[in-house]
Parts: C-alpha cells; structure tokens; sequence
C-alpha cells in the first residue's frame, strides 16, 4: 500500500530524533535492534504494520543449513569454493539461531529435518549432493530410499536443522532490544541533509544519523534503486487442526518449493508449490489464492492421505528474490548513512542473521563481505 498526501504527518511537524532508526521490525530488523543495543547505540524502529507483521511472522520456522537449492545446485550456479563458504555461512548463523531461542525461552524442536526428492532426478541431484557434502566436511545423512514410506525418491537428514515458532522469537528479540517502536508507521521517503537522513512516514518525521532498511521483499517501494534486484515473490501455506502424529521431522521437498511439518500439538502446516501458478505469485498482494491452496491440498492428499484433520487456516507472506539468490548487503552510495540488509530468497531464518552481522561489520569500517550487493548493484552501492 502507498501512503496518500492526507495520511503525511505534514512537512512541518518537528522530526523526532534517532542515532540508529531500523526500518522493519521482522527478524532481521529485531536481530540488529538487539545487536546495537548491545553496542550502546540508541534505536528506533519504524514498523508499517506491526512487530513480525511481514515475512518473519509468516514463514515455516524452519532453521535450515544451506539454500534453497540443494549443495549440488549450488556448487553448479556457484562454484564449489562458494557454495561451501555459503554452507558454513548458514551453519554459523543455526548456531546464532539457537543461541537465541535458548536465551530467550523460545521454542525449539530439534532433531533434524529431511529434504526429499519427488523424482528421479531430484534422487540423482542428491545422492550427488550428498557426496559433495561429504567432501566438504559437512555431516549429512543420504537415504538412497524414502524413509517417510510415503513416495518420495530419496532424502537427505542433517541432523543439526531445528523448527522455531518465529513470531515468539522475533517479539523477545524486540522486547530485549528495548527500542523505541513505530508501528503503523509506514515511511515513503528517505530524504539526505547535511546532519540527518529525514524519515518520512505515515504519522511520522524522524531525523537520524544512520538508517537500516530491512524491510526485505519491500525494499524498492521505499528506494526505486532495488527495483530490479528485488522481486516480490509470494509465500502461501495451510495448516490442520491437530491430527495424530504422522511425521517427526520437517521437511523440505521438490528443490525446496514444499516443505512441511507437524507442529507438537499435531497440527500440520503444508506451504510453497509457488511454482505451480509463477505468473500469479509475482506479487505483493497478501492473499491466500485457489490456485496455490489446491495444489497444497493436492501435495497433501498425495504424500499423507492420512492427515485427515480440516484445514484451519490459510495466509500468505511476500518474500524478497535477488536475481542470483543471495542476500543483499551493504550502504547506498547516494547516502552512505542508508544501510539494508534485504532480499533472503525465501531462507531468512536460514542466513538472515549472518547477513545482518555482516552490515554490522560494514558499518564498523570493515571491507563488504559474502553478501555484498556490489555484485548486483555496483553503480547504486
Ligand atoms: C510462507 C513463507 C514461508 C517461509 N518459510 C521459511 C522457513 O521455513 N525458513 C526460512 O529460513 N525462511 C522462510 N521464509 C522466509 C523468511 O520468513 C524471510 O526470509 C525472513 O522472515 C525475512 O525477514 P526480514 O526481517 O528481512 O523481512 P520481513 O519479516 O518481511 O520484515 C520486513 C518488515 O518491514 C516492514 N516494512 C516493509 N515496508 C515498510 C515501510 N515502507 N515502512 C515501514 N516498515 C516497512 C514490513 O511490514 C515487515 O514487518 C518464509 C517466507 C514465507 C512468506
């Protein structure tokens, strides 16, 4: 949504001050909220709806090592030596992950999760996987066979994978951060002066020395400049009312587009199949769509016609896709006080904090690291 001439606070209002104003409070604005607290900086979050109102209150929960492509994808659209830094990147940030959720009493359910493949090539592309994987030191576990029983070809398990519930993770983050929170305040412009960058949001000026957008897949509707690095891409999922125990572990299926999980309490939670209806879910709508939600219920009614529960709820969530899948890090060259942290490509809980440590490190004067977004955007950064 955009915001109209009549909902601007009016160039007049005197701004409020910040030393830090983050805008979004997902996990990734919440993550760096408590890092630089924990530095002594004084911050601000500027939220349009409210704490994890966008992706990171939508999403799976699921900590997951690596991408969404299995590490034989990533070795060929990447090369071998960054597909396996991009491994460790994603181990060290489950570790962060953790370490979170234990300080602050959030739950946890370990015990490893499964990627699975429908056919016979995704099999091929994991056993391949798998053997890279090994190569590179990293523990998995290949299974030649499904061991669901269910249909599925062949399946790898890291056993170090866990499931969150994000929303309790991302609100203690907050609260231990102890910002200063808008909701409901929606900016629409970022204007530079000598001293300040001016936020403009609904109901809202505020003058700051340095800002962090880390509003992912809406990125380029606050700065133009992400518009073609940014694309809006939609997250749909369904869960049951309890249904008796049929899978222990989550999982990831058919190059990560399904991936599902039964929660403790025996509800099952089924999302993706995005890449059944490509050309609807290009989109910032939030709407859950006939399309994608059969094609749920068909996946389900496939692999476990015995979760018979009705399904209880439907939603969606807008992820933010870089056009080579990785995050997007690093400072706007029009204003180098406009930082962002943005774009995770639908595994935010899987890197996102690796990513936010990264700005961290930019910001203290380090050289742009992994995620640096002057691979993409080297004239705008
Ligand atoms: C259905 C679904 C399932 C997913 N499952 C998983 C999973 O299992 N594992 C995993 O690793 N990842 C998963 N993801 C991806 C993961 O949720 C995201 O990568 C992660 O939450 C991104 O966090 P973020 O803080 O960067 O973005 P967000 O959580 O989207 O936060 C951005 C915030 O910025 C706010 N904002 C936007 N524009 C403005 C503005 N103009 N002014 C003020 N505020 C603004 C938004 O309201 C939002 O709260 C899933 C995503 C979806 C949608």
């Amino acid at each position: 949504m955009s915001v109209s001439f009549w909902q601007e606070p009016g160039a007049e209002k005197r701004p409020e001050y910040a030393e830090v104003a983050i805008i979004g409070a997902g996990l990734i604005g919440a993550y760096l909220a408590l890092r630089l607290r924990e530095e002594g900086r004084h911050v601000a979050i500027v939220e349009s709806l409210h704490v994890a109102g966008g992706a990171s209150g939508r999403n799976a929960g699921m900590v997951l090592s690596g991408i969404a492509d299995n590490y034989y994808q990533a070795v060929e659209r990447y090369g071998r030596s960054e597909a396996r830094t991009l491994w460790a990147v994603t181990l060290r940030n489950r570790e962060l992950m953790l370490g979170l959720a234990q300080r602050f009493g959030s739950p946890v359910g370990m015990g490893g999760s499964l990627v699975l493949a429908v056919d016979d090539e995704e099999a091929r592309e994991l056993r391949e996987a798998a053997a890279l994987l090994h190569e590179d030191g990293f523990s998995v576990e290949f299974h030649p066979t499904d061991p669901l029983r269910r249909g599925f070809c062949a399946a790898i398990h890291d056993p170090g994978n866990f499931v969150i519930n994000p929303v309790h993770l991302v609100r203690s983050l907050i609260e231990a951060a102890g910002a200063r929170l808008y909701e409901g305040s929606q900016v629409y412009a970022l204007e530079s002066s000598e001293d300040s960058v001016l936020i403009r949001a609904r109901g809202l000026n505020l003058a700051a020395q340095q800002v962090i957008l880390a509003t992912n897949a809406f990125t380029p509707l606050i700065e133009p400049t992400f518009a073609q690095v940014i694309i809006p891409q939609r997250g749909q999922v369904l869960i049951t009312a309890p249904n008796p125990p049929v899978l222990k572990l989550p999982c990831y299926a058919n190059r990560g587009f399904d991936y599902f999980r039964q929660l403790s309490d025996g509800r099952f939670l089924m999302g993706g199949c995005r890449n059944r209806a490509f050309d609807e879910e290009s989109t910032y709508a939030d709407m859950a769509t006939p399309r994608v939600q059969a094609a749920l219920e068909a996946f389900l009614a496939r692999y476990f016609p015995d979760v018979t529960a009705p399904v209880e709820r439907r939603w969606s969530g807008t992820m933010g896709f870089t056009p080579d899948g990785l995050p997007l890090v690093g400072r706007l060259r029009r204003d180098e006080r406009i930082a962002f942290a943005v774009g995770f490509n639908g595994h935010g809980l899987g890197l996102g904090l690796m990513a936010a440590e990264e700005l961290l490190a930019e910001l203290r004067g380090h050289e742009p690291g992994f995620f640096s977004a002057r691979r993409l955007m080297n004239e705008a950064v």
